[in-house]
């Protein structure tokens, strides 16, 4: 057991180290804030939880790097233009591709590189440290096509597929996030932090290190206005409490006053990824991030995304 000191000196030596390899944003969160808690009491399904990769773990290090403002809106926004060197059917997979990369794949690396940094940190003072990728797996399944894998919903006669269908994560770093003290989730299903509202990326690394927690979000970040869900053209994201939409994340009802430590919302991961097939005009990915209007407002947006703010802006 580390005494207070000790426990102090880690917690702060371990974050230093986050910070100087590039985290923005570092919390921590103790073991029982893995328990379910109010007000939507989700547990973690099993295989999921950070003692089934640490028997013994003790807290959970949430880093997150942001995106910049340009990165998230320029594709989108250029997306929409004619181009001298880019032919309109080349467009959106052409801006698609570049936020892929500089909107994804960087912080993936980043926060994984982060990530093994610290367990070494944290390996080389005694304890131990689990690290994670920084999005969904992909396995190869055989007998399984990529969409199987992808969508895999459960149907009639098709009992190999489970519910939750197969690229998430092994485990929830915006769960490990909201429990690290460092934002809430919001009606996008996106976790909102006060400094860069939903444009930012989190990983996670489980010790059983004693670290020192960082206080819970106790005012909402997440300004309940909707605007996120208005600007999806697929409608792929609900509140879990919609009647219309059930699933095995609903619930009876979403206590809107209180603060999101689970997810008020659940996206349709399959109706996201197949909206250029649902609507040819659909934007490069991420509307309903683009639209929130916390962490500051964009400088450009396509001209949809500016009318939808617009509107709110003047019913306020
Ligand atoms: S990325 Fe686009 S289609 Fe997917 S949930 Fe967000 S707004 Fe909807
Ligand atoms: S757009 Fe509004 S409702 Fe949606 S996450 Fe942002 S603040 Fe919350």
């Amino acid at each position: 057991m580390t005494d207070k000191r000790g426990s102090n000196e880690l917690t702060a030596s371990a974050k230093e180290l986050a910070r100087r390899h590039g985290a923005v944003l570092v919390g921590v969160a103790p073991l029982e804030r893995f328990d379910p808690m109010p007000p939507l009491y989700d547990a973690v399904p099993s295989g999921h939880h950070p003692r089934d990769y640490l028997p013994d773990a003790r807290s959970v290090i949430s880093i997150a790097q942001p995106l910049m403002n340009p990165v998230v809106d320029a594709p989108a926004v250029l997306a929409t233009r004619e181009l001298e060197m880019i032919p309109e059917h080349v467009r959106y997979p052409y801006f698609e591709a570049l936020y892929g990369e500089v909107g994804h794949l960087v912080q993936d690396y980043m926060l994984e590189f982060i990530a093994q940094i610290i367990g070494q940190h944290l390996m080389g003072l005694g304890s131990e440290a689990m690290i994670f990728p920084t999005t969904g797996l992909h396995p190869h399944v055989e007998g399984m096509t990529d969409l199987d894998i992808w969508e895999g919903p459960p149907r009639p006669g098709a009992e190999k597929f489970s519910p939750f269908r197969y690229t998430f994560g092994p485990f929830s770093h915006r769960h490990a996030a909201t429990r690290s003290g460092l934002g809430e989730f919001g009606y996008s299903n996106v976790v909102l932090t006060r400094e860069f509202g939903p444009r930012q990326r989190f990983n996670s690394i489980i010790t059983d290190a004693e670290l020192v927690p960082d206080p819970l979000v106790t005012e909402p970040i997440c300004l309940r206005c909707g605007l996120c869900q208005k600007a999806c053209i697929m409608e792929c994201i609900t509140m879990r409490d919609d009647p219309a939409v059930r699933d095995y994340r609903s619930v009876e009802t979403v206590d809107r006053e209180a603060i999101f430590i689970d997810t008020p919302a659940k996206t349709d991961p399959t109706l996201c990824r197949r909206r250029r097939e649902g609507r040819p005009d659909s934007p490069v990915r991420g509307d309903c991030v683009r639209v929130c209007p916390v962490g500051g407002r964009s400088k450009q947006l396509p001209e949809r995304l500016r009318q939808i703010i617009d509107a709110w802006e003047s019913e306020r």
